[in-house]
């Protein structure tokens, strides 16, 4: 379809992120349910013309584990791009509102999230870079799908540039400054599953008594050049002792986004969490069934050379188990 913005209908927000939000849309001519994320992006109009003919590569993804793309345009400062209506939401949506997902339902998470990062980069040799429950959705016919991808270079710079990509689902080697790989992917999907599985974002209680780490995200200011890498080489902080009560007060207001890396106490809680995920053992999946713990310690071995590729997980026990479960996703989904 040959998408304009007048021919789409607000509806209402689904959510913001960094640099953006998602709208539900109505495509009046056709009648279809979309979902429009908005993307302000501050480049040159060639860059502009750059990103969408890279996102134009979306087109060509056909797989139930990724999202379907519309199209995208260009709306004044704005990148527009409609892809597929997800009706139930994204999984950090979804466990927020009822609550830790039963194992089982992680298990075919995990199955459709390492289904979807092989077809990217088997396929399209695509390198997702963002996988955490916000990317991840859910649909009443018990569909799982990834969205937001990393498909194209030049939006990823232009992002970049205003946002810091600081994910706290960030692998050890990405914090040091290395390459991406689709490892990283692998780490970042491992983090994800333990945050569904518990209820809450695994790094929480290892540092201060934030509940809500997972919302730092790419709060790092533009005013550092170079983003992640030299804040990499800049070095980490060293250690410092947990806040004292005090600073729970700024707490409510951390939770707004954008936060900026001159900061007062805050940005060293990211930092710290920074640190953490590079010095300290990974997290792990405790109480839970053994081959679903396993997986989760092979998602999160630090070493990126001792950590599999998302297809030779496909091959994991838990995985295959998960693919044989009867388990029946749409009735789950129609709980909520
Ligand atoms: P983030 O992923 O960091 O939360 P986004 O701007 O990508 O930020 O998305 C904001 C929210 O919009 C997401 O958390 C998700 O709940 C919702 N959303 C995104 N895409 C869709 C979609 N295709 N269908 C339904 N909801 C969506
Ligand atoms: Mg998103």
């Amino acid at each position: 379809i040959d998408l304009k913005n007048e021919d789409l209908k607000d509806l209402h927000e689904l959510g913001q992120g960094n640099g953006g939000s998602v709208k539900k849309v109505e495509h009046i001519p056709t009648g279809k349910i979309m979902a429009k994320k908005i993307v302000l992006i501050d480049a040159k109009p060639s860059v502009r013309k750059q990103i969408l003919r890279e996102l134009h590569i979306m087109h060509d993804c056909d797989s139930k584990y990724i999202i379907s793309f519309y199209g995208a345009y260009l709306a004044d400062p704005n990148i527009c791009i409609c892809m597929e209506f997800m009706d139930k939401g994204s999984l950090d949506g979804i466990y927020k509102k009822i609550g830790a997902i039963d194992i089982e339902v992680v298990g075919k998470v995990a199955l459709a999230v390492l289904e979807g990062l092989t077809y990217l980069y088997d396929v399209h040799r695509i390198i997702h870079r963002d996988i955490k429950p916000s990317n991840i959705l859910c649909n009443s016919q018990g569909e799982i799908k990834i969205c937001d991808f990393g498909v194209s270079g030049e939006l990823i710079n232009s992002i970049a540039d205003t946002f810091v990509g600081t994910s706290t689902y960030m692998s050890p080697e990405r914090i040091q400054g290395a390459q991406y790989t689709v490892k990283s992917d692998v780490w970042s999907l491992g983090i994800s599953l333990i945050e569904l599985a518990l209820g809450r974002f695994p790094f929480s209680e290892s540092l201060s008594d934030d509940s809500d780490l997972s919302d730092f995200e790419s709060t790092l200011s533009p005013a550092r050049p170079g983003s992640m890498n030299s804040f990499a080489a800049l070095g980490l902080p060293p250690a410092r002792p947990r806040r004292p009560a005090a600073e729970k007060a700024k707490k409510d207001k951390r939770k707004s986004k954008g936060v900026s890396l001159q900061g007062g106490g805050m940005t060293m809680s990211i930092l710290e969490l920074l640190q953490h995920i590079v010095n300290e053992p990974a997290p792990r999946l405790s109480g839970f069934p053994e081959p679903a713990e396993a997986f989760v310690d092979s998602c999160l071995l630090k070493d990126p050379d001792q950590r599999k590729t998302p297809k030779d997980l496909l091959k994991d026990e838990w995985i295959v188990e998960a693919r044989l479960s009867p388990f029946d996703l749409q009735a789950w989904a129609n709980t909520f």
